[in-house]
């Protein structure tokens, strides 16, 4: 799950992360609040405006403003609120900015002794280890430092067993070119980042820019915090912090009734019981000619509320030009599930895209004659290959 920058920087706050300090606000208002607050608590009297929205590159968008007075903490604040942010994450039509982070300026303006870092912790698969990423190039597209100067990037690789070592630590703020209080700082910063990273069940921390204040502080200016789903139940608190308004509301109707759905580019929908058969299903259509529109995977109970609901969630995308239902009945008997898709059809009216189902498994014959002589206009299937050509038929 993702979060957002202000709520991704309480997190890495409270195992006791330095980070720039900062207020959310949904009003400009609420933002002007906000800094005479911040310059109560921080002593700051230049503060930056930032977009919260789930994507990263804001600044590069405009989302991401400094303000040297408060009637420009106003003004910024206003314009950047309800503004439709586009950043080369957020697609060609943008996010709609609902809130901004009001934060203290860190940047000490006229001192050069400042520097920005990059620093990630994320799970290196191939090892089954974290590492923390780490890079002198802060600030800028990761992506472009990768790619133009992969030398400039380090991986500190963390045995789990004894978990981030102080030596690791040193290594890191060596490498970094630091010394003197900053090194010890840098040091104490990442022990402190490596901990709330574990402790938060996190999958992903990007900190781009960790910046070096010209006094010699180290802290984190910007947080990509993505939290492990599976791991949610035991922090309620962070539960709390999504924000659906973030995520493809088809994708949150789907999840809220528990159907794994996600939303792809094709034109084909499918509804497929399992995770494994329905990606195989997705391989069939592109051999038929089509492209999937989704993954959608209904689970082991395909029942006739199931179904309806999956045929509703595949409906409301309107490029889909034909749906293909592939159930492997095994413990569901496929006459339940194709009576289930009768019952779902009939419940929904008219369908104007072609449905073909193919029911193989227990009672797969029984299945074909109820969905045959329905009446409706689907076609049935019990082998693979009937499907993908009954697709293809449509399609062309
Ligand atoms: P991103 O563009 O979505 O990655 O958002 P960031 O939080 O990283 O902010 C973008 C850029 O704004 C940073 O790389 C900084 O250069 C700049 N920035 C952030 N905070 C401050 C600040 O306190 N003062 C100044 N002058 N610039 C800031
Ligand atoms: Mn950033």
């Amino acid at each position: 799950m993702n979060i957002h920058e202000y709520q991704g920087k309480s997190i890495l706050a409270s195992f006791g992360v330095q980070i720039q300090r900062g207020i959310v606000a949904e009003t400009s208002e609420e933002a002007v609040k906000a800094a005479k607050q911040l310059h109560i608590e921080t002593g700051t009297s230049w503060w930056v405006v930032k977009a919260q929205i789930h994507a990263g590159g804001r600044g590069k968008g405009g989302g991401v403003k400094l303000a040297k007075s408060i009637e420009e903490v106003q003004e910024r604040a206003n314009a950047i609120i309800g503004m439709q942010l586009i950043t080369p994450q957020t697609g060609p039509q943008g996010k709609k900015v609902n809130k901004v982070l009001i934060a203290e300026d860190v940047y000490y303006p006229g001192e050069s002794k400042t520097a920005e870092f990059y620093m990630s912790v994320l799970l290196n698969r191939q090892t089954g280890r974290n590492i923390i990423m780490y890079s002198t190039e802060g600030g800028m597209d990761i992506e472009e430092v990768a790619h133009n100067t992969p030398d400039k990037i380090y991986k500190e690789e963390i045995d789990p067993k004894v978990g981030l070592q102080a030596f690791q630590a040193r290594k890191i703020a060596f490498n970094l070119g630091l010394s003197g209080k900053a090194f010890k700082e840098m040091v104490k910063f990442v022990e402190a980042l490596y901990k709330a990273y574990v402790a938060s069940d996190s999958s992903m921390f990007e900190i781009n820019p960790v910046l070096k204040t010209s006094d010699d502080k180290i802290i984190a200016v910007d947080a990509k915090v993505n939290l492990d789903d599976n791991a949610l139940f035991r922090h309620p608190d962070y539960a709390a912090m999504r924000d659906k308004s973030e995520e493809d509301p088809t994708e949150v109707e789907a999840s809220e009734n528990d159907l794994n759905y996600v939303k792809l580019d094709g034109n084909v929908g499918c509804m497929v019981n399992g995770a494994g058969l329905a990606m195989a299903t997705m391989d069939i259509i592109k051999l038929s000619g089509g492209e999937p529109a989704n993954f959608l995977d209904v689970g082991g109970t395909a029942n006739a509320a199931r179904v309806e609901k999956a045929f509703r969630i595949i409906l409301k995308d309107e490029t889909v030009k034909a749906i293909l239902v592939n159930i492997f009945g095994g413990i569901v008997r496929c006459d339940r599930v194709a009576q289930g898709i009768v019952d779902a059809y009939k419940n929904i009216g008219e369908i104007k895209v072609p449905i073909i189902v193919r029911l193989q498994g227990t009672n797969a014959v029984e299945a074909k004659k109820i969905i045959d002589e329905s009446g409706l206009k689907v076609k049935s299937a019990i082998q693979l290959q009937e499907a993908a050509d009954a697709v293809k038929e449509v399609l062309a």
